[in-house]
């Protein structure tokens, strides 16, 4: 018997700094959790990391700058948040850059993301899904963004506590999905939460592979970008180096937290411990091939598969290192034809799916 909950939602609009102060201010609760979870967290690792919370803003201070360059209209949204949630906007710089301040000793964000185009829907619509993974502490601080802002196309995303919303879809037929890497020549730059929030301002496919390569950047995703014409990729992404994966012309693509191109494992960091990512990935490109006519709910059944359980694409907690210890805290599958998203709080083994349909 599954659960019922649904996401809380807001509709946002205005100024970047506008809508920023809306989520603030709406969902101050949510945010100040994340906060302290976060400051928890850096604790329980202080042995291994040796950051106290000031010094992790320190360390987020430094980050600003490049993006402040890059992308001043996402820093005021940043700033907008912290003015609405009323907490110091240094401690959202953290959150928003934690991957960075951390050094990536958090392997923690262990998402898959899938997409299928119109050679293997049954709709013919394409489709997308993803199950975001994340410490377990975070769960209740998800919520969904409608936003319509001034200046780009109108989207709908999914994000917790103060981050910056970029997993989900826009009205120009972007859809966004983010799987962590762990390159090794990171920098201090624009950090990757940041260029990855541009991409759902963009409006053509080009326009959002430049997001996600702007110069300067402090390291990289891996970006799965569907297009409502079919066009899928994996962008893979790090500091100074990327590559373009296509899947468009084979109509299913997936991904989850090694890179897949040969040069840029090159650059991966320990791929000795990336053992079951790649076994979740094997997994995910198997169960999606074994349909040609996909569905939202066939998409569904395969978020929630169990192989290889706690380590599934299901993700489920484990107790023990407090820097790797993470489930799924959301889920998610886009149906980019009608604009839908629809979205489960928490496993999908164990939650049901609610529909929310893109406002413009
Ligand atoms: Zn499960």
């Amino acid at each position: 018997m599954k659960t019922q909950r649904n996401l809380p939602i807001l509709e946002v609009y205005g100024s970047h700094e506008q809508m920023g102060q809306q989520i603030g201010e709406t969902f101050k609760e949510q945010i100040i959790h994340s906060l302290e979870n976060a400051r928890v967290l850096l604790a329980d690792a202080y042995e291994s990391l040796h950051l106290t919370w000031e010094g992790a803003q320190i360390q987020a201070r430094k980050y600003i700058p490049f993006a402040q360059e890059a992308y001043p209209q996402y820093v005021d949204e940043m700033l907008g948040i912290s003015e609405g949630a009323n907490v110091p906007f240094d401690e959202i710089c953290v959150l928003n850059t934690i991957e960075a301040v951390t050094s990536d000793a958090l392997h923690l964000t262990k998402c898959t993301s899938m997409a299928v185009n119109q050679k293997y829907t049954k709709s013919g619509n394409v489709l997308v899904a993803h199950n975001e993974d994340w410490v377990p502490e975070d769960e209740p601080d998800v919520f969904l963004i409608n936003a319509r802002p001034d200046d780009e196309p109108p989207f709908l995303a999914m994000t917790y506590g103060g981050l910056l919303p970029n997993i989900g879809m826009n009205a120009a037929g972007i859809c966004q999905m983010c799987d962590s890497v762990y390159p090794n020549d990171s920098r201090i730059g624009t950090p990757r939460v940041i260029v990855s929030r541009a991409v759902l301002g963009s409006t053509s496919p080009s326009q959002a592979i430049r997001s996600m390569v702007a110069p300067l950047r402090a390291a990289g995703y891996n970006h799965l970008l569907a297009h409502e014409s079919g066009e899928l990729y994996n962008i893979e992404v790090s500091a100074r180096n990327f590559a373009m994966i296509y899947g468009g012309e084979e109509g299913r693509i997936a991904h989850t937290n090694h890179y897949l191109d040969r040069r840029m494992q090159a650059i991966e960091s320990d791929p000795d411990e990336m053992i079951s990512t790649r076994v979740r990935y094997h997994r995910a490109e198997r169960l999606l091939s074994e349909n040609d006519r996909h569905t939202v709910a066939s998409l569904q059944g395969i978020l929630s598969d169990h192989i290889n359980l706690p380590d599934s694409i299901c993700n489920h907690a484990v107790v023990g290192d407090p820097l790797d210890r993470e489930k799924t805290i959301c889920s998610l599958v886009m149906d980019l034809g009608e604009r839908k998203m629809y979205a489960c709080w928490g496993n999908p083994c164990q939650n049901e799916f609610t529909e929310y349909t893109l406002k413009t």
